[in-house]
């Protein structure tokens, strides 16, 4: 929904930002209440970028808005400074910079334990105010005196002193926090974010580096805490000491969770619902410190029933109203193509057409062996394969194909021996800088981004290929990348799912969602593809569809597949490597595998004659 209305989000946010002062207090609304739940809005738009758009839950966020409230308050009270938005750029850039330095620790670890540090974190923040900082953040007392901002126009100066007036200062700042935050998301950067929530593995398997990528979503969560604490010091005319306060990082991730997360604006509801439930029911009914109760039982019933939040909620009611969500629809509601018809109206060229394709060895593995513990996974492997070639590989389950793979492809390294791909070695490196070079692999058990929609998902595979594994390419639009349309365009033919571009991928039919499996590898425009059972679990009629677009996409291309089903890889291949106890047992052409009597005997227990049948 982010990135189809260009500009109407922003025009919507001006819009209600400027009718606010007007509609609210008819509402009941006082314009202290506006400004602190702006506040908290903005520190959650940063907060949402890491959590609900790149799935990292962080309750150390209060280390950040104290950081930058602290520095920007003390500036201004303490170091008579006189600039308060110059001192707010500065809170907000020394938490940034904390961030980052926090950052690089925190994110060494995932879930739960990324969670754990942040919380210690938080706490560590909020010790060190108190005790060894207290002279400068002023202890339990805080920091009294922060001015407000007045800008100096030349022909006149504009002051934001309280109330309406404080608040055009503080809305104007939380739109500028919107269009940035907007940017972002709909930038490659917040492609890759989302990619990231919803499968990181893969988003490193395509190719990203995702630590840089989590460490900026890091940062800029830091910055935006930064900015938003020191505007609490000037909205309150003093910095408490409680934003550094663990409860802080709490309610923001309550709000968050209330409003809707991945939404941007649902920490904004989220402080809305919160600030004006505490104001009734503590001021009108009088309930006292009593009202947390009643709040918590409004979050378990927000959280139980509305899972997306509040705008979640809001915009799945709206889809079910025009109807633009539907049901599952299954694979055989609408006919499809036959395979390949649609790969002729494609623009993009195969990596390598027959006439210009390089000859000799592509990958050459030697000595490869693979040890977990006590036993061989994979032992003493010799293989090489040439440009151009479609190589099949099988062998009983638990023969080391999967293992092989993953050492081929560097997800896991070996024990001993080396791989050289392309006349590099590349033994020992990652998994993403092996797929930069044009090494990858299609997973056994599908590896996608679910939450996303085939087109998107292809989108973030393709990035990889045109902007490489890192670049902070924050305020740039996705369709502005060169190639990038054609190249999804493209690989949506060649996997046949034109027709289902905008659909989720948890819509898709289970052969839909080997096809787009296989279409994210094939996004990152590899010259080398591995394909670790294409047909794992499909219908007989889905198979040869499979065999039929397996075949056209290798058109060009040099691939190696895994799979079980022979029949289908005889057809497909120019030769097999058939792998036994984690060794090459014989390799030669399909006719020469069907006929042996070796790989007849290891594979079917003796039975002769039924791999020739
Ligand atoms: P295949 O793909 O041919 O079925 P695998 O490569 O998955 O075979 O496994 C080969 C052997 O290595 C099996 O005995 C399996 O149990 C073992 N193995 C694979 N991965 C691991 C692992 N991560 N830890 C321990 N053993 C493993």
């Amino acid at each position: 929904m982010l990135t189809k209305r260009r500009y109407l989000i922003e025009i919507l946010t001006a819009a209600a930002l400027i009718a606010a002062p007007f509609v609210l207090p008819l509402l009941g609304f006082a314009p202290n209440t506006v400004n602190r739940i702006l506040v908290w809005g903005l520190f959650g738009l940063g907060f949402d970028i890491l959590f609900g758009f790149t799935g990292l839950l962080s309750f150390g966020q209060s280390a950040f808005y104290g950081t930058g409230g602290f520095v920007a308050a003390y500036l201004l009270t303490r170091a008579g400074f006189p600039n308060v938005i110059l001192a707010l750029i500065i809170g907000m850039i020394a938490a940034a910079a904390t961030g980052y330095l926090i950052g690089l620790i925190a994110l060494r670890r995932t879930g739960i334990y990324f969670a754990m540090i942040t919380v210690a974190i938080a706490e560590v923040f909020f010790f060190v105010e108190f005790n060894p900082l207290s002279d400068f953040t002023g202890g339990e007392n805080g920091l009294p005196g922060v001015p407000t901002p007045s800008i100096d126009l030349g022909f006149a100066a504009l002051h934001f002193t309280t109330g309406w007036s404080l608040y055009q200062f503080i809305a104007f700042c939380y739109f500028l926090g919107v269009v940035i935050a907007l940017r972002i998301v709909r930038s490659p950067v917040g492609a890759i974010f989302s990619a990231i929530r919803d499968n990181p593995l893969r988003a490193t398997a395509v190719g990203h580096n995702i630590h840089g990528y989590k460490l900026t979503a890091f940062v800029i969560a830091a910055a935006y805490a930064g900015f938003a604490g020191g505007l609490l010091g000037v909205l309150q005319a003093f910095m408490p000491p409680d934003a550094f306060m663990f409860d802080t990082s709490g309610q923001l991730v309550m709000q968050t969770a209330i409003g809707g997360r991945g939404t941007l604006f649902g920490p904004l509801v989220g402080a809305a619902v919160w600030l004006s439930l505490q104001d009734f029911l503590q001021a009108a009914l009088g309930l006292g410190a009593a009202w947390k109760l009643v709040l918590g039982v409004v979050f378990v019933l927000l959280v139980c029933f509305l899972r997306r939040g509040i705008i979640g909620g809001l915009v799945d009611l709206y889809g079910l109203l025009t109807g633009q969500r539907t049901a599952k629809e299954p694979e055989e509601s609408e006919p499809q193509p036959e395979i390949g018809s649609e790969i002729a109206a494609a623009p993009m060229p195969a990596p390598h057409r027959p006439d210009d394709r390089p000859s000799g060895p592509i990958l050459q593995a030697k000595g490869l062996t693979k040890r977990y513990g006590g036993l061989l996974a994979n032992s003493d492997i010799d293989f090489t394969v040439n440009h151009g070639e479609l190589r099949g590989i099988i062998g009983p389950n638990g023969a080391g194909k999967s293992t092989f793979f993953k050492m081929l492809t560097c997800e896991v390294h070996p024990t001993s021996g080396s791989i050289t791909f392309e006349g590099r070695d590349i033994t020992g490196m990652n998994v993403t800088d092996v797929c930069q070079l044009g090494l990858t692999k299609s997973y056994q058990v599908n590896q996608l981004f679910a939450g996303l929609t085939v087109r998107e998902n292809l989108v973030i595979a393709a990035l990889s290929g045109l902007r490489g594994k890192f670049k902070l390419d924050l305020f740039r639009s996705i369709e502005s990348i060169p190639g990038l349309a054609e190249r999804v365009e493209h690989t949506l033919a060649l996997v046949n799912l034109t027709r289902r571009t905008d659909t989720p991928v948890a819509e898709l039919a289970y052969g839909e969602k080997r096809r787009l499996e296989i279409g994210l590898a094939l996004a990152t425009s590899p010259s080398l593809l591995l394909l670790d059972e294409p047909l794992a679990g499909m219908s007989p009629r889905e198979r040869v569809e499979t065999v039929k677009l397996l075949k056209s996409i290798s058109q060009g291309r040099t691939m190696i597949i895994i799979d079980h089903d022979m029949d289908a890889l005889f057809e497909l291949a120019e030769r097999v490597t058939v792998l036994q106890e984690g060794r090459v047992l014989v390799e030669g052409t399909p006719e020469e595998i069907k006929n042996n009597s070796t790989v007849q005997e290891a594979y079917l227990g003796g039975v002769h004659g039924v791999l020739a049948a």
